[in-house]
């Protein structure tokens, strides 16, 4: 029994292994025939040049093996010889990833991807390019390499969109600010050791923000929320608007940062370093359904207490916070009542850290489905939440994204402030 299951899953890899090497060679040789005449062209001019029309060049991969990649002396576009490389099957147009930069081996080999040849397209490309943070690295290369010829081809036609849509447009500075807000720059890993820091130098609870497309059209029309997002410890940046937008001000973004990509990572750091949470917001007993999942998931995880978000009186919660003793506290009370909330509060607050993190609890709970990966991939988040929630999300997104890229592209308010 189980070695015909054994057998029946080989014979499915060898035919997806044929499917893949049968499309990336009908594609190589589709794509050299349409660039014969740019090919014979290098070709001519190398020749008439006195060299040879093609050389090798080393590049490493993200496992630290050296890739030898064909190259035209001379013409342009003489990185696409690299299309012999393919037909030949030196390399795949998807597998393990190139390093196209200066880099040094031993920091690489730790992401030896198990098995894939190297790859012009990959999926750490993919995300980079909407700052996609969807796991870590050798799982994502690993399920890649398991991926059949069909997901291949669906990924490289997504890098090729985020790359029309998010090409990166400026300079990657740690700190700045669009619309007149400063945020951090910052990469995932950077933002949950501030979360889960003592931050033992600050009197009082320090506060985070994400910044998204709504919020900025909340602050656009309310004083005191653009007053509360200026005066915050930090904010992030999330969502492909404000990628769009950061990159019209010319500031070239890290990860995409949000609470509900955040708390699988601030959980694992949290299980590690001893934080624990409180978690304030959403109806009913979606919080303490939230937490009952993610003590599940995360085991070690300290989840002190949780409270539903639509409570009158302020000083019952703050004591049964500070009574909890937990170090972070996660307010998903939606934009803009979590950071008004916050800011008139924190002071009271004896938890070192405090996030708005708007629906978060929802997800977690279960109660309301995240999107799938694909949607995530192409930035494309908001569509989801769109079909899940029409009525609800219909100013938001339908009205309110219009509304915000003429705020980025014709009132540049980006670049000049709210
Ligand atoms: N919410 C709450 N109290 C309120 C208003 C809203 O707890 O007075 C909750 C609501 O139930 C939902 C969350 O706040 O769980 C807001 O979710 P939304 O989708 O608006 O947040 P987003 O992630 O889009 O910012």
């Amino acid at each position: 029994m189980l070695h015909n299951k054994t057998t029946q899953q080989t014979s499915k890899s060898s035919e997806q292994n044929l499917l893949r090497r049968v499309l990336r060679v009908t594609c190589a040789a589709a794509l050299t025939s349409v660039m014969l005449p740019l090919f014979i062209f290098n070709a001519v001019l190398s020749i008439a040049t006195f060299r040879a029309p093609l050389k090798k060049q080393k590049w490493l991969d993200i496992g630290g093996e050296v890739v030898e990649l064909y190259v035209w002396q001379a013409g342009v576009f003489k990185s696409s010889a690299m299309l012999f490389n393919i037909t030949a099957g030196d390399i795949h147009f998807v597998g393990t990833p190139i390093i196209w930069g200066e880099t040094t081996v031993p920091n690489v080999r730790r992401f030896k991807s198990p098995c894939a040849k190297a790859g012009v397209f990959d999926c750490l490309q993919l995300h980079s390019l909407t700052g996609l943070v969807a796991g870590d690295i050798p799982s994502l290369l690993a399920s890649q390499n398991e991926q059949g010829a069909v997901k291949d081809l669906a990924m490289v036609l997504k890098i090729l969109f985020c790359r029309c849509v998010y090409k990166d447009g400026g300079e990657k500075t740690a700190q700045s600010a669009v619309f007149g807000i400063p945020f951090d720059n910052a990469n995932m890993e950077d933002a949950v050791n501030w979360v889960c820091a003592s931050h033992t130098e600050a009197n009082y609870c320090q506060v985070g923000y994400f910044l998204n497309a709504n919020s900025i059209n909340l602050a656009a029309k309310q004083q005191e929320l653009r007053a509360v997002l200026t005066q915050s410890n930090k904010n992030f940046v999330d969502g492909s608007g404000m990628r769009l937008a950061a990159r019209h001000a010319g500031i070239n973004l890290a990860d995409n940062i949000n609470g509900t990509d955040m708390l699988p990572v601030l959980c694992r750091k949290a299980v590690e370093t001893g934080g624990s949470f409180f978690l304030l917001g959403a109806k009913d007993d979606i919080a303490q359904k939230a937490g009952d999942a993610l003590e599940t998931q995360f085991p070690g995880l300290d989840i002190r207490g949780t409270h539903h978000g639509y409570f009158k009186d302020d000083n019952d919660i703050i004591e049964k916070i500070n009574n909890s003793g937990a170090t972070i506290l996660l307010v998903a009370l939606g934009s803009p009542r979590q950071e008004v909330w916050l800011a008139k509060n924190r002071h009271r607050l004896n938890c070192r850290c405090a996030l708005a993190v708007g629906g978060l609890l929802d997800f977690f709970s279960g109660s309301i489905p995240r999107a799938p990966l694909w949607m995530r991939e192409l930035g494309l988040e908001w569509i989801w939440r769109l079909m899940q929630e029409p009525k609800a999300k219909f100013s938001r997104y339908v009205i309110g994204n219009p509304v915000f890229l003429f705020r980025v592209y014709v009132l540049k308010q980006s670049i000049r402030g709210l």
